[in-house]
């Protein structure tokens, strides 16, 4: 097939997907029938389109001039003085537009999208972030736009659903089961099994059946391409560690990926340990425990948390965005084959992180992020000045204010 826009359609019929799409034995594509030819379909345009100068040339461009790319990366003298230990170096993704750096893989994907010849794209989304990203690619590109989000998360979350609004997009509540993310994933998967026609799914994470989990690697991989040829820049070497914390696991996949083949460089991916992982109320997959086992969800197989009768179990964490019941496939590889290593936080470790990081270095973390950094403010301090950590930031702290003062039960 050649590369021109106009060959680019109808692949569903013409061509056989690959069984590619397996991290070892994770991942793959559990998904039905009626799905099938969509996830065909996608892989075939994706595997095309992404090689073509035309795309690579408009992406390159609207990261630069649209995202905020190459996000720069910050050497954290005053932490690393107040740790007195390893050289702390933050990746800034909290400076991307709109805040994080779901932005980099929704961009991507409504420009796939576009050059798929779609006119529509639909989205599940938590706490709204993945949603406004989703929402301001479509509206940048002109294209219809539906986001479907719980209805408790919507109650909670009204600025996300006021943004969204604002950018065009229709927001639909979902008032099936919990009422939360996975009964919103339900419903955007049931729609596009009616609408795969014109409509693309913009998944939120690298997780969900092939192909999706390798496209959004590949977009986010973006973070530790730039990262590596900074921290190279900066330090003339490879850092000891990278460390990300892990929802889904895009920012960690993202910012691993380039570092994978530097056998030296240890990667570490920070999971949300709520409460503690004595009791039931933490998200905390990749630790073994009797909760989290081998299973299927979403159309991925991969570590889920669920009950004694293979039921979804409930989550829970401080960060809505790490707060989920699945874990993206190629995590769940990298920690069987030990190339990466999973650890946790719990939220009052999170929140002391928040706090510090705001008042050592005047940046206010996401929730999220801030796992990522208590896990370097437990370990910084045992390293060596040699020793060089680079941390993800994958988002700003802004939306979290409310959360963080209610935690903290200060006024706001
Ligand atoms: C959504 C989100 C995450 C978690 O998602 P991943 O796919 O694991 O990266 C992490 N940090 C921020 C700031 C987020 O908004």
């Amino acid at each position: 097939m050649s590369a021109g826009k106009k060959t680019m359609k109808n692949h569903g019929n013409n061509a056989k997907a690959s069984r590619s799409g397996y991290f070892g034995p994770f991942g793959g594509r559990y998904a039905p029938e009626t799905l099938m030819p969509a996830l065909n379909e996608l892989e075939c345009a994706y595997r095309e389109i992404r090689k073509s100068r035309e795309f690579k040339e408009d992406y390159d461009r609207l990261l630069r001039t649209y995202n905020g790319r190459p996000t720069p990366l910050y050497f954290a003298k005053q932490l690393t003085k107040h740790l007195g230990g390893a050289q702390i170096y933050l990746k800034r993704e909290d400076l991307n537009h709109t805040g994080a750096h779901k932005i980099t893989n929704s961009l991507g994907q409504v420009l796939l999208a576009k050059y798929m010849g779609k006119k529509r794209v639909i989205a599940e989304t938590g706490a709204g972030q993945h949603g406004v990203a989703t929402a301001t690619a479509a509206a940048l590109f002109g294209m219809e736009c539906r986001v479907y989000m719980g209805a408790v998360d919507m109650a909670r979350q009204r600025p996300n659903v006021f943004r969204m609004r604002l950018l065009g997009a229709e927001v639909v509540s979902v008032e099936s089961g919990s009422r939360t993310l996975k009964d919103a994933v339900n419903e955007t998967l049931r729609d596009w099994t009616q609408s795969v026609g014109t409509t693309h799914y913009v998944i939120g994470s690298a997780l969900g059946p092939h192909p999706f989990p390798t496209i959004v690697r590949d977009f986010q991989s973006v973070i530790g391409k730039e990262a590596r040829r900074q921290i190279r820049k900066e330090t003339t070497g490879l850092p000891s560690e990278v460390v990300a914390c892990v929802g889904g696991g895009s920012n960690a996949i993202g910012i691993f990926t380039p570092f994978i083949k530097d056998s030296s460089v240890k990667l570490v991916g920070v999971e949300a340990g709520g409460r503690g992982l004595d009791t039931d109320e933490h998200a905390v997959r990749l630790t073994p425990s009797d909760r989290s086992r081998k299973g299927i969800l979403q159309g991925y197989y991969s570590y889920i948390l669920q009950d004694a009768y293979g039921q979804i179990a409930n989550t829970h964490s401080v960060s809505a965005g790490l707060d989920y019941s699945g874990v993206g496939p190629e995590h769940a590889w990298l920690n069987q084959t030990e190339r990466a290593v999973y650890t946790h936080a719990t939220d009052t470790e999170a929140v002391k992180a928040f706090r510090k990081l705001s008042e050592i270095e005047g940046i206010i973390p996401a929730l999220e992020s801030s796992h990522a950094l208590a896990y370097v403010l437990d370990n910084a301090p045992r390293l060596s000045e040699s020793d060089v950590l680079l941390v993800c930031l994958s988002g700003r702290g802004d939306k979290d204010i409310f959360h963080v003062a209610e935690y903290l039960g200060m006024e706001l």
